[in-house]
């Protein structure tokens, strides 16, 4: 397949206000340029709608493509950040190390961030060390969820506590890298003692990361969590909603969980987001 064709809209028309980004080279972010390495991915956490959208198998470009994507947006539009877009970027060592080498061989001075997440259990030292050293400046990994039954039993996220920990740790050794945290909340089976597991988790990341992001959990159709939450009647909103892009947006803004858990009222959840950023704006400032 051809790369996009970015001649056939002008970039600039794109560009946005991006000096209050974390920009450790200072050099002109402007717009975030996407590139998609990969799509889909061969794990099934029961939230997660990407294989109806990408398919089931994962398709990977050589590292050689994709960084001849990258170079050539670099010389022609003289851009300098990117976006990998992935479902599961890091999945193969292998390739990418080879995807950062190619990169770094290259000489190519660029920023890049990760906005979907890469997985936490791929990240060593040694991967790392080469997306850093590539360009690397914000981060994003998803922990999911605090709880060891909810993240690995009911989300199939096959993640253990020491793996989690081991990453957070690792991550206090790049100074300049913005790194962001997504967890899940209000599966059906969440309790207060599950949320305290969260709590805790998150309490003790926080103070080496820069940013955490609570999300209510989303039944998307088509995916297992959301054939249970029909069963069970968990929907807290009218299920002919579901496709109303503003039933979504007003959800969102309100905070409202989009199902009920069985033993937990809304606002239990709705207080624990509360709680987490109380928890954030009060610790120690790493990279804003
Ligand atoms: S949440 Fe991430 S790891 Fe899980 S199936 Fe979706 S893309 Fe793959």
């Amino acid at each position: 397949m051809p790369f996009p064709d970015y001649d056939a809209i002008n970039l600039k028309d794109y560009y946005f206000d991006t000096s209050g980004w974390h920009n450790p080279k200072n050099i002109p972010i402007n717009v975030p340029v996407p590139i998609l390495t990969s799509r889909s991915c061969p794990n099934q956490c029961t939230f997660c709608s990407m294989f109806l959208l990408h398919g089931k198998g994962w398709r990977y470009r050589s590292a050689k493509n994709v960084v001849d994507e990258i170079e050539q947006i670099y010389n022609k539009y003289n851009h300098r950040y990117f976006s990998f877009m992935d479902d599961n970027m890091t999945l193969l060592k292998g390739r990418t190390l080879e995807i950062m080498h190619e990169i770094i061989e290259r000489g190519l001075n660029i920023q890049f961030d990760t906005p979907n997440g890469l997985s936490l259990k791929t990240l060593d030292k040694e991967v790392m060390d080469s997306l850093v050293k590539a360009g690397l400046i914000r981060l994003c990994v998803a922990p999911e969820n605090g709880s060891e039954y909810i993240r690995n039993k009911l989300m199939q996220k096959n993640m253990t506590e020491k793996q989690i920990y081991d990453f957070f740790e690792l991550i206090k050794d790049y100074d300049n890298l913005f790194v962001k945290a997504f967890f899940i909340i209000g599966y059906p089976e969440e309790t207060k003692e599950t949320l305290e597991e969260n709590y805790k988790m998150i309490e003790k990341i926080v103070p080496t990361i820069s940013q955490v992001s609570v999300f209510n959990l989303v039944p998307f159709p088509g995916t297992k969590i959301f054939e249970d939450c029909m069963e069970n009647g968990l929907l807290t909103f009218p299920r002919e909603e579901l496709h109303n892009l503003k039933t979504f947006s007003n959800y969102n803004e309100s905070d409202e969980p989009f199902i009920k858990p069985y033993k937990l009222e809304k606002k239990d959840l709705m207080d624990f987001r509360e709680r987490v950023s109380e928890l954030v704006k009060h610790r120690k400032k790493v990279i804003s």
